[in-house]
């Protein structure tokens, strides 16, 4: 029994980081994913909160694809 490796196939690369929703509750910045709501990344700043969310995957998304 072998499994093979997966090889995605050309063309059909996935789709650049989505933008996460930033949310400010409470004094913070929430970014989570636009897709499920998964909160992917906090912080005081926007900024500080987007990027960290840029660099994580949701982990939920990531499950389903
Ligand atoms: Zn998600």
């Amino acid at each position: 029994m072998q499994t093979r490796p997966y090889r995605p196939r050309l063309g059909t690369v996935p789709a650049p980081t989505p933008e996460p929703s930033m949310h400010l509750i409470r004094g913070r910045w929430i970014a989570s994913c636009p897709s499920c709501g998964y909160q992917l990344a906090s912080a005081r700043l926007q900024q500080t909160a987007e990027r960290r969310a840029r660099r994580r995957r949701c982990p939920v998304c990531k499950e389903v694809a």
